[in-house]
């Protein structure tokens, strides 16, 4: 069963009955189909009708030419300009029925055409032509919309390379707009260039049309817009044919790249490099490694690995906060960068650690003279938001291919050695040791041992003597703290204090020495023996803890010893650091009563202005110099400077590690007011010292 179609309607506006009889009768009976005729003699009348719609062309007779006869089909026209209207225009009137045409009727009939054949095929083409015309119209419309809503930059170009189209985003790209770009060659309009080599890059549309396929463009494409700004892109091109197959032209789409390429650059930068210093991060130093292995490896030559430890930046963050902190690793970063030559590698690995890389080496032992730089580069103060900070780090090294094989091996060797140069006191560097894996281990079961330590009871106090170098009285005790470990004896504080100030246990043991130290010299005073100061050795984590000056007041009370018996000593690092927040809790130390020392005087870098600062009341040349100096008395420049520059700031001065005659007599000649050592007596456990006061002093000591 075949769906009826329904006859098109026509509306026939006719004044004239007999006339619009016929062509009722003609279309009637058209020979190819039927049509419906409805017939209105008005203009008015037929606007009526159309109102309600369903009318499928229009026949409108013009009235004969005066002014007004074209007013007619105009006003039909502006109610229904999507119906399709044909002029039945007379003999005389051809001139107006053209006229019409031009202004939107689809044709028109003279009386000559009036018959069937002739009228219906009229109708039918017009009503066709109409639709083609609407379909198109849509079409085109679609096809702009579209164009301009798309993201993308559409160009056409015809056959000879000539632009025929751009969408709104590839004006804005291009900088051309439609009309001017029209007709123009490509290249005019669409200005491309190798990003990276700068020259022109290949017209596309050439490629296409050449090859007759989609093609993608250049990688690293560069669009020069009309003003010179360029805009990284990423575009293909198609070729367009016509109904036969034929290349006419063709289309190329393209899009900015730009913000994608800047990303992706900057991703690749930040999976590789440490976000507060720029430098290369653990990653891009693994490859950097490795391909220094290669290279040394084909070369014959060496790389060594620097790990820097930074010595006091917790304590930095701590007490200045963190910003600070990171302005003093980055302050860090770029001295370490100012001291390595520019085919080295500084990288961070993050908190306080930065691994330097030291490519072709031609001998091991140059890398000892970087790690000198290096370390003299940290030493001059950082002045950050009006601090003059202090800092330095500990380094250990390893070579390829002596301690390592691979960015791990080397990495992890250059580790120990680092911990072994904290060990050493710090602010040094040490070439790894096999032997120092062993030690590794040691330290680690060290550590472990050290957690129970204080439960377990295991810490004890020796004392050893200071003497009076002008009476040959005792008149101090330096309190020492021993380890008697089950498993390996009488362990000194040089093997675990550096251990226990590394993993915090130094505040715990520090406190129970300070109570020990002071409950033992009150337990003298009251078994009646000379009333004797008794000095505490206070490490730099310590004497930084926010409760330090607290908990040292708390133990004079509970313990019942007048401050003035008790002397802390403290290292010049320790002072020099943070000059200014030193110098308040030295304040508050000395308005309790408590006595100040500086210990290992000489080693550290003090300025003589600082201590002026510092309500201290005694200097203890370190022992390294009075057993250098007094071998040789005339170079016994140091010792004699120190206790010079100490008379001069009315301090107290002790020497340490007073070993032989000699040494005492040099210091005597010195006028040194103290001395303190093996010559005397090593340090012993309480009940030694106990007999040693008692026995008093000249004829033991001095002779
Ligand atoms: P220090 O405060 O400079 O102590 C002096 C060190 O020199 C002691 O070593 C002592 O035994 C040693 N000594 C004394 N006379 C002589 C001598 O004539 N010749 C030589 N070569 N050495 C002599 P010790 O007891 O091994 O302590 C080493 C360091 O450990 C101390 O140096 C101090 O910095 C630290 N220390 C000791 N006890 C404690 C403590 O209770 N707390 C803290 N934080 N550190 C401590
Ligand atoms: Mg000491
Ligand atoms: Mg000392």
């Amino acid at each position: 069963m075949t769906a009826r179609i329904p006859a098109p309607r026509i509306l026939l506006i006719q004044d004239d009955p007999d006339g619009a009889n016929n062509i009722c009768g003609a279309l009637a009976s058209a020979s190819g189909g039927s049509f419906e005729v409805e017939w209105v003699r008005q203009l008015s009348a037929g606007l009526e009708r159309l109102v309600k719609k369903g009318i499928d062309a229009i026949l409108l007779e013009l009235p004969p030419p005066d002014s007004r006869s074209l007013l007619t089909f105009d006003k039909l026209y502006a109610a229904t300009p999507d119906i399709p209207i044909l002029i039945l225009g007379g003999n005389d009137n051809e001139a107006l029925a053209k006229e019409a045409v031009a202004r939107g009727a689809q044709d028109y009939l003279l009386p000559g055409h009036l018959d069937d054949f002739s009228l219906s095929r009229a109708v039918r083409n017009a009503i066709e032509r109409k639709a083609a015309a609407d379909a198109l119209y849509l079409e085109r419309e679609r096809a702009e919309v579209t164009l301009n809503s798309i993201g993308d930059a559409v160009l056409c170009t015809d056959i000879s390379g000539e632009v025929t189209y751009l969408n709104l985003v590839a004006e804005t790209m291009t900088g051309w707009c439609r009309e001017e770009a029209t007709g123009k060659p490509l290249a005019e309009v669409f200005r491309i260039i190798d990003g990276v080599s700068r020259k022109t890059a290949r017209n596309p549309m050439e490629m296409a049309v050449e090859q007759n396929r989609t093609v993608g463009l250049t990688v690293n494409c560069v669009l020069v817009r009309r003003d010179g700004f360029e805009s990284s892109i990423e575009d293909s091109a198609a070729p367009i044919h016509d109904r036969a197959g034929r290349v006419i032209g063709a289309v190329i789409v393209f899009h900015d790249v730009s913000a994608a390429r800047a990303m992706s650059i900057q991703m690749t930068h930040s999976a590789q490099h440490d976000l507060l210093t720029s430098l290369p991060n653990r990653l891009l130093l693994n490859d950097r490694i490795t391909q220094s292995i290669a290279v040394a490896r084909r070369q014959k030559k060496h790389v060594a690995i620097i790990f820097l430890d930074l010595d006091r930046l917790q304590y930095i963050n701590d007490s200045l906060g963190h910003a600070i902190g990171d302005e003093l690793l980055q302050s860090v970063s770029k001295r370490l960068l100012g001291s390595v030559r520019s085919s080295d590698t500084v990288s961070r690995q993050g908190g306080d650690e930065f691994v330097i890389l030291l490519s072709e080496l031609a001998r091991p032992e140059d890398a000892a003279t970087s790690a000198q730089k290096l370390l003299h580069s940290l030493s001059a103060p950082h002045l950050l938001g009006g601090h003059d900070l202090h800092i330095d780090g500990s380094i250990g090294i390893s070579i390829y291919p002596a301690d390592g094989s691979d960015a791990e091996m080397l990495i992890k060797a250059a580790d120990t050695a680092m911990h072994h140069a904290k060990e050493h006191g710090r602010n040094n560097f040490q070439f790894f040791k096999p032997d120092m894996n062993l030690k590794a281990v040691e330290r680690q079961s060290l550590e472990g041992g050290l957690r129970c330590a204080l439960e377990r009871k295991e810490f004890l106090l020796h004392y050893q003597p200071k003497v009076n170098l002008l009476t040959g009285e005792i008149s101090g005790a330096e309190a020492l703290i021993r380890w008697q470990q089950p498993d390996r004896g009488l362990v000194p504080p040089t093997q675990f204090v550096p251990i226990a100030e590394d993993c915090g246990l130094i505040l715990p043991i520090g406190r129970w020495v300070l109570r020990e130290a002071c409950r033992q010299a009150r337990a003298w005073q009251d078994a009646g023996l000379p009333l004797l100061p008794i000095a505490v050795n206070v490490s730099a984590v310590e004497f930084r803890d926010k409760g330090f000056v607290e908990g040292v007041r708390t133990i004079l009370s509970e313990t019942g010893l007048p401050a003035r018996y008790l002397e802390l000593e403290l290292t010049e690092g320790v002072l020099m650091e943070d000059a200014e927040s030193a110098a308040a809790v030295l304040l508050e130390l000395k308005a309790m009563g408590v006595r100040l020392a500086v210990d290992d005087f000489g080693t550290g870098y003090s300025s003589l202005s600082y201590l002026r600062k510092f309500p201290i009341d005694a200097l203890k040349i370190d022992k390294s110099f009075i057993h250098q100096d007094t071998a040789d008395p005339d170079e016994s420049t140091i010792v004699r400077a120190v206790i010079a520059m100490g008379q001069s700031l009315r301090l107290r001065v002790v020497a340490e590690g007073v070993e032989t005659l000699e040494e005492l007599m040099v210091l005597q000649g010195l006028d040194c007011d103290e001395a303190q050592g093996f010559y005397f007596s090593q340090p012993v456990a309480a009940a030694q010292f106990a007999d040693l006061l008692q026995r008093g002093t000249a004829d033991v000591f001095i002779h």
